[in-house]
Order: structure tokens, then C-alpha cells, then sequence
């Protein structure tokens, strides 16, 4: 399994309620490493861009409200298989169908409000990553 990085949004219901450490201290814990991080509140314009694939899903609206309606943070996760890796720590979209000990089963409000946020593939983890940070702002 190759070092991947994977792009990981703490979403506004857990800044919110002040999780972002508790959160941070998951992937840790689970041996993925935060390279880089930054807190700050999506425009509307912003979120739409980030979630175009979803543009036409019934939800869209509603999702980029919710994202843009208090700060976020953003962050770069590296670790061996970072992307599933990431994926595993945070558990299914609906928290009502995560498995037990992941973020979205312990944090999550509702299946929008779901905790966080990572990128499904390299492919889009390396997309997702550029959206947010140069290159720069990324330290390994
Ligand atoms: P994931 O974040 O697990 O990759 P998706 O990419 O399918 O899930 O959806 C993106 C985000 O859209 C979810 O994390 C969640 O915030 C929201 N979402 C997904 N499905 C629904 C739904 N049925 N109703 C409301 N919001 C949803
Ligand atoms: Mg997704």
C-alpha cells in the first residue's frame, strides 16, 4: 500500500460543537498525519464549486447551505492508503448505518450533518487537495 494523501473538512456542525480536536485526535490515533490545515467559512460560491459533482442530486441545495453556514476545516491527511484509510475512520455517510467507533456513528447530527468530509480516490484527493491548498501549505 503506497503513502497517499487524502483531502479530510471538519463540516460546521463539529466545529460548531467544538469537536475539531477530538476529530484531529481519530486520524492521528489511526497513524494518518495532518500535513496541512486551515479553518475558515465557505462562500456560497464555494461550496457549490466543491460539490459540483453533486449538482444535481436533490440535496445539493441543501448541502451547500449547511456548508457554508459556519466555519469549516480543511486539512491534508497522509498515511499508508490515506484515502481508505480515511474513509474507514469516518464510516458511512448516514450515521444511522456507520459502524460503532467511527466519527460519523459518534459525531454526526444527520445524514447532511454528517461530521466530515473525504475525498473518495486518489484522483479526487489530489483535485480536492488543490482546491484548498498550494502546494506550499502542504509540509510532509
Ligand atoms: P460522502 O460524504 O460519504 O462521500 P456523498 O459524497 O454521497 O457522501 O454526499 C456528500 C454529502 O452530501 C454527504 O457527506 C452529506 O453531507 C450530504 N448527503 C448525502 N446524501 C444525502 C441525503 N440523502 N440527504 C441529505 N444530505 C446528503
Ligand atoms: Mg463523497
Amino acid at each position: 500500500m503506497a503513502i497517499e494523501r487524502t483531502l479530510s473538512i471538519i463540516k460546521p456542525d463539529a466545529t460548531r460543537r467544538n469537536l475539531t480536536g477530538q476529530i484531529n485526535a481519530r486520524f492521528e490515533g489511526k497513524g494518518l498525519r495532518i500535513v496541512a490545515q486551515k479553518r475558515l467559512r465557505l462562500s456560497r460560491a464555494q461550496a457549490e464549486a466543491f460539490y459540483a459533482v453533486h449538482k444535481d442530486r436533490p440535496f445539493f441545495r441543501s448541502l451547500c447551505d449547511f456548508m457554508c453556514s459556519g466555519p469549516v476545516v480543511v486539512q491534508a491527511l497522509e498515511g499508508e492508503g490515506a484515502v481508505a484509510k480515511n474513509r474507514e475512520i469516518m464510516g458511512a455517510t448516514d450515521p444511522a448505518k456507520a459502524a460503532p467507533g467511527t466519527i460519523r456513528k459518534d459525531f454526526a447530527e444527520s445524514i447532511e450533518a454528517n461530521s466530515v468530509h473525504g475525498s473518495d480516490s486518489p484522483e479526487n484527493a489530489a483535485i480536492e487537495i488543490a482546491f484548498f491548498f498550494s502546494g506550499l501549505e502542504i509540509v510532509g
